[in-house]
């Protein structure tokens, strides 16, 4: 049984307990989704989802509610964590951004709102490491991760621009990959 969180201060929360179900479903596992608000229910999770959102609104909620430091130590125990768009931006190292105060869970800097005006909102297929097929990102206002530390690896790019990375158990996307009905991007960050 997995027991699965999903940060519930903004976002996609729905979306993503329906890609973490079709994702233990394809591994033939039970799990449970809990949705997080509060301090208090992280300790009780295998894995942990980072919804989209706005980031700096997403820092502060998960400063103010003491759930922050619950989710570095989730991380520090090896358990995995999938962070998309917004949550990227506040797993990341540096968001370039006073307004959010980063987790640290990856060693990238990343470019909030990188794609452009123009181009806010975009689907491409990505090739994604570690997947036999492109998987279709789905780009809403992304950021780009503009620097990879020595410790992330890049899992796929978009127009030669990281737009996926992996440290140890934490996966970050710059895309939504809860909106596409296709569990493999949770199955690679929580399986
Ligand atoms: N533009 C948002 C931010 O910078 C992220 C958008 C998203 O999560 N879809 O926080």
């Amino acid at each position: 049984m997995l027991t699965a969180g999903v940060l519930a201060v903004q976002g996609d929360v729905s979306e993503h307990a329906a890609a973490i179900r079709r994702a233990a479903t394809s591994r033939d596992r039970d799990c449970e989704v809990r949705e997080i608000r509060s301090s208090g229910v992280v300790p009780d999770c295998d894995a942990l989802a980072m919804p989209g959102g706005e980031s700096t609104t997403i820092s502060r909620l998960l400063h103010r509610e003491g759930i922050a430091p619950e989710v570095r130590e989730h991380v520090d125990a090896g358990k995995p964590v999938l962070a998309t768009c917004a949550g990227l931006i506040v797993a990341s190292s540096d968001a370039n951004d006073d307004r959010v105060e980063e987790l640290g869970l990856l060693d990238v800097a990343v470019e909030r709102n990188a794609f452009g005006r123009q181009a806010d909102s975009f689907e491409a297929p990505l090739t994604v490491d570690e997947l036999d097929d492109p998987f279709h990102g789905v780009f809403i206002r992304a950021p780009v991760v503009a620097d990879v530390g020595p410790d992330a690896e890049v899992l796929a790019r978009w127009d030669g621009r990281p737009v996926a990375v992996r440290q140890g158990p934490v996966v970050g996307t710059a895309f939504h990959p809860e909106l596409t009905g296709d569990g493999r991007i949770h199955d690679l960050a929580f399986f």
